[in-house]
């Protein structure tokens, strides 16, 4: 009777937060700091591990030097994913990632509101799944503002003109 249900949750440490599915780091990591058990405790990734400017660079998608399998280690260990769950968040080998501008499938962001990794491949301009091409700025009248690394979208919107990102999936050219 007490035996555990199958696809009942295995107990997490209480900064454990899942990734989405096809996430980038970067906007994993903001989700993370963003936590209000990470910001109560001022949860000091940087301080503790060393890892602080590294982080800062994966939030920018600066991936060369390539992350190593240490300092992958150690972050996983800390934010309590495991390893391989991680590494999802990563391009993956031999892919080049452009680290400007940031893209974004508002398609995609309507239905999930989250940064794909995918978006940034050197190889993709456009979302397979919805036939469009990816924004690169806002399309907003007189707008154009780049997007934010992902680590700072908490609220989905454009930060000069308030243009929900969701909204601009009708300025997306079809691809
Ligand atoms: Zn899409
Ligand atoms: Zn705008």
């Amino acid at each position: 009777m007490t035996e555990p249900m199958e696809g009942e949750e295995i107990p997490r440490s209480i900064v454990y937060l899942a990734p989405h599915e096809g996430e980038s780091i970067s906007h994993y990591l903001g989700r993370w700091f963003r936590q209000d058990v990470v910001q109560a405790d001022s949860f000091s990734v940087g301080g503790r591990l060393r890892l602080g400017k590294i982080l800062l660079r994966w939030e920018k998608f600066y991936f060369n030097p390539p992350p190593s399998s240490t300092e992958i280690a150690k972050l996983a260990k800390l934010i309590d994913l495991e390893t391989e769950q991680l590494m999802q968040m990563f391009p993956p080998e031999g892919e080049s990632i452009d680290p400007h501008p940031i893209r974004l499938c508002a398609a995609c962001y309507g239905e999930a509101p989250y940064h794909r990794m995918q978006w940034q491949w050197q190889s993709i301009d456009r979302c397979d799944r919805h036939r469009l091409i990816l924004l690169t700025k806002c399309p907003g009248h007189k707008c154009a503002a780049p997007f934010p690394i992902p680590s700072e979208w908490p609220t989905g919107k454009c930060q000069k003109c308030g243009m929900s990102y969701r909204k601009m999936v009708k300025y997306q050219k079809p691809g």
